[in-house]
């Protein structure tokens, strides 16, 4: 007799710790992650764990306003400090077609609640010295959003969700699940088989393999994305915004006293997790000209991890064709921001075959059988969906 769960989770990330530690505090199931490596070593542990509301898309706003929440009470909830740091977020903006894009974004992130800032470049100078600003119209600025820590968050949810009853699994790859009658019967793994009526694809990066599985389509692909530390500099002795150029689309944000920089996204999805040393002359390149300081800041340490992109940069978030086949991947570069309150609607999903606060519909895996792909209202190139934290 195979051992029996009432939902397994595959995925220790964000995304599956949120939906674990949810799940059992809303129900008494029994609940199953599996996690083929360690917690939080996928995407989650390598993300810039940047937290922001200005977005594009109204669901994405309220997203990330939940979120927002979250963070702030993330210690007396868990008991874990996340390290939200609110430093605010800040977006250059140099040229005038940037400006109307932006003023449009920054109307409906008002409409929603959000207290966002159009600042001319002298205030930009004065909440950040360190900028050039002499090429710059103006910036967009909140100032409650910041970034905060992935292993921290991870950690908090997988320990509450543990002590309530959730059985976690570490170095446990799923190597299969059975679906029989077109229903999900059992999760096979390198320890052994789990007899389960539910499923939830939390495998971020790697949610098109779990999908096949299954044999259902998950449009998620892998984009290798890195990230570049300097040493310390003086420019960078406090904190300051993180902060988006736009027109350059790069950003940076203070690490440990030295800035922390992106390469852009490979142009080609891949797996690869291998960090390129050579892309670090292209990477000063594009940040030396809005923070000349960098100039003498040496790059210490570097990372890469694997965006989770779906066709439409939102999440897909619901159950599949297949019932008991739930998926909540597919971010898009946003799902440390968003995994926190995706745990909650998703629990609330499974559980209640409805969600409170957020109606999570237009994110259903179904929109793209039916061809109903989320429309940005405004175009950003892209640039600020998968690019830019
Ligand atoms: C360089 C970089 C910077 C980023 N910066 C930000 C940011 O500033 N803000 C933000 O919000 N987001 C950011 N992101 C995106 C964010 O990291 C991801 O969207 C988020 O971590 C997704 O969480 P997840 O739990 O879905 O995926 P993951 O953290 O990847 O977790 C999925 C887990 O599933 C496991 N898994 C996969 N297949 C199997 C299997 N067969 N069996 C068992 N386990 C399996 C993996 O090992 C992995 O641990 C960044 C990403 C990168 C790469």
């Amino acid at each position: 007799m195979p051992e029996r769960a009432d939902v397994c989770i595959i995925g220790g990330g964000v995304v599956g710790c949120s939906i674990a530690y949810h799940l059992a505090r809303i129900s008494r199931l029994k609940i199953v992650l599996l996690e083929q490596g360690h917690l939080g070593g996928g995407s989650t542990g390598r993300s810039a764990g940047g937290v922001r509301r200005q977005f594009l898309t109204e669901i994405h706003i309220q997203l990330s306003i939940e979120s927002v929440k979250i963070f702030q009470t993330f210690r007396e909830e868990t008991g874990w400090d996340p390290d939200f740091r609110e430093t605010g977020y800040l977006f250059l903006l140099s040229t005038e077609e940037e400006r109307t894009r932006f003023r449009s974004a920054v109307e409906l992130q008002r409409h929603l609640g959000v207290s966002v800032e159009v600042l001319p470049p002298a205030e930009i100078q004065r909440l950040a010295p360190c900028l050039r600003v002499d090429d710059l119209l103006e910036g967009t600025y909140t100032a409650g959003d910041g970034y905060a820590s992935p292993f921290q968050v991870v950690w908090g949810y997988a320990e509450r969700a543990a002590d309530l009853g959730v059985d976690i699994r570490e170095r446990c790859e799923v190597t299969g699940v059975r679906v029989a009658g077109g229903r999900i019967q059992a999760v096979e793994s390198r320890k052994g088989t789990i007899a389960t009526p539910v499923v939830v694809n939390a495998a971020g990066p790697y949610a098109g393999c779990v999908g096949e599985m299954v044999g259902v389509e998950v449009p998620v692909t892998p984009w290798r994305r890195q990230l570049f530390v300097t040493a310390p500099f003086p420019d960078l002795a406090r904190e300051l915004p993180v902060t988006i150029d736009v027109h350059r689309n790069w950003y940076f944000r203070r690490e440990e006293g030295g800035a922390l920089i992106p390469a852009p996204t490979d142009r080609q999805p891949s797996f690869n997790t291998a960090v390129d040393w050579g892309i670090v002359p292209e990477v000063y390149a594009a940040g030396v000209h809005r923070l000349p300081a960098l100039a003498h800041a040496e790059v210490v340490r570097g990372w890469a991890g694997l965006y989770d992109i779906s066709p439409d940069n939102h999440p897909i978030l619901g159950e599949s064709e297949v019932p008991g086949f739930y998926l909540a991947c597919g971010f898009s570069g946003h799902g440390f921001m968003h995994g926190p309150v995706t745990g909650k609607l998703m629990a609330e999903l499974i559980v209640n075959g409805r969600t409170t606060g957020i109606d999570i519909g237009p994110l259903s895996p179904r929109r793209f059988h039916e061809g109903n792909l989320i429309q940005e209202p405004i175009t950003m190139h892209g640039v600020v969906n998968s690019d830019n934290q």
